[in-house]
């Protein structure tokens, strides 16, 4: 049987891949996975095509005997928030998250708010692949998609009851917020000056063309934003992708830093306002060992996962601990909710700044320096699984050896990551070392494994 979804939720460009008539078969089987009855509160980024495709798959709910509500435009852990809290049976966002511009896709959240794990993605697969359908009597079908105003406005204050407003307030921070023209748009401004901070917005009009960046944020599409913010000596950056799940924080200096720090930053503190909490931290084992080496001092755990973030979601939920998060800007507060949530980002960093009375760059500069090399080498997936078996031999013992998603090895002063990727015929290279040097010469052994491998 074929696949629909990826890693998080169905994906595709608009109107090629992800087609209206996908959409309405999609929807007809999202819709014949809930209960009849059930109550479903459907939202949309500002992407291209958002407004269309939410309309075709709250008709198709309908069509299947699901009585859905629609949230408008609004994050993706805003609806999240709201599924659970306002008891929602599941949630439908309209959204391709990260994607480039021409993307669209279309993700469900389960009743706790936390996006459905694999085997539910499965059954609405099979569902959708042998057209079984529910389709409902007349009579159920004169429910009519009705609005659910107001979810922008509680999901914002709900973030901002878990950090201390007056203490904020005091200091003033001046924030630039980057939602990419997007969703995120209208809430992190909102949460920043309830929380006496100065706001000011780059990229913040909604506009599906996404004309100011990129809707990924990574050190290579924010150079304008980080250059904003250092030039307008903003106390604090933030910048958020399509549907507003992930942060990244650039600090005074201008400088973007990778998630992965950011919430070894946010983790520390947290240990410390929170000690009732269980000592553990969730990650994909694409983050630096810099979060081991700052929580093991402070007798935090570190669990390593696989790469994708509703594994971390689940996993917290199920057994707690003090966060959740990925390098790529997702953290999960989990006395919000065990989800990314972009605002609660933010607003989690202002209240660290408040309390530590330091600039955001010399905090980040306290943490352990190493240098990073991403790449990826592109070949199929099978040569890919031999290159990580030959790496494992020829790094034994070489330091902790991590298997769970490729090979991960955590040694003295470096650590890295090789993995075939979970989407696109590649393998992924990821690793720090403690001096440039070091980092090209592991870069030249896992290399020479990977042409090895490829000339056989
Ligand atoms: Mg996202």
């Amino acid at each position: 049987m074929g696949r629909l979804f990826g890693t998080d939720g169905v994906r595709g460009v608009l109107n090629k891949e992800l087609t209206p008539e996908l959409a309405l078969r999609l929807g007809l089987a999202i819709g014949s996975f809930f209960q009849e009855g059930s109550r479903i509160l459907l939202g949309r980024d500002a992407r291209s095509g958002g407004d269309m495709l939410a309309r075709i798959v709250a008709g198709a709910l309908t069509a299947a005997g699901v009585r859905v509500y629609d949230a408008g435009l609004t994050p993706t852990p805003a609806l999240q928030y709201i599924v659970k809290n306002d008891g929602f049976d599941g949630g439908v966002m309209i959204t391709a998250s990260h994607n480039p511009r021409e993307y669209n896709g279309i993700k469900v959240i389960a009743a706790d708010g936390i996006e459905i794990p694999r085997d539910k993605e499965r059954e609405i697969e099979e569902i959708f692949f042998q057209q079984r359908y529910r389709r409902v009597d007349w009579r159920s079908l004169s429910h009519e998609t009705r609005p659910y105003p107001g979810v922008n406005e509680k999901y914002v204050y709900a973030v901002i009851s878990h950090v201390d407003k007056e203490l904020i307030s005091r200091r003033g921070f001046k924030v630039l917020i980057d939602p990419a023209n997007s969703v995120g748009a209208l809430t992190s401004p909102w949460v920043a000056k309830l929380l006496g901070a100065k706001p000011i917005t780059l990229n913040g009009h909604l506009d599906p063309w996404f004309p100011g960046r990129n809707p990924e944020p990574t050190p290579d599409t924010l150079t304008d934003t980080a250059k904003a913010v250092k030039a307008l000596g903003a106390d604090l950056g933030i910048a958020h992708d399509g549907d507003a799940d992930r942060a990244i924080i650039i600090d005074d200096m201008g400088r973007v830093q990778w998630g992965d720090r950011t919430a070894a930053l946010l983790t520390r503190f947290l240990a410390e306002k929170h000690p009732d909490l269980p000592r553990r931290v969730y990650t994909a084992i694409s983050s630096s060992i810099v979060v081991e080496e700052v929580l093991r001092e402070h007798g935090i755990k570190v669990v390593w996962m696989k790469v994708g973030s509703v594994d971390i979601s689940r996993r917290l939920a199920a057994e707690g601990g003090l966060a959740g998060f990925e390098e790529n800007g997702g953290f999960m507060y989990p006395l919000h909710h065990p989800v990314r949530d972009g605002a609660m980002t933010l607003a989690l960093m202002l209240q660290l700044m408040a309390e530590e009375k330091t600039p955001l760059s010399q905090l980040y500069d306290q943490l352990p320096q190493y240098h990073l090399i991403k790449t990826k080498i592109p070949m199929t997936r099978d040569k890919a699984l031999k290159v990580v078996e030959k790496v494992k031999e020829a790094f034994r013992g070489a330091g902790e050896m991590i298997t769970i998603d490729g090979v991960r090895v955590n040694a003295e002063d470096y650590w890295f990551l090789v993995r075939p990727s979970g989407t696109e015929p590649l393998l992924r290279i990821m690793l720090e070392a403690k001096t440039r040097e070091k980092a090209e010469a592991l870069l030249a052994k896992i290399k020479s494994i990977a042409e090895e491998v490829l000339r056989e």
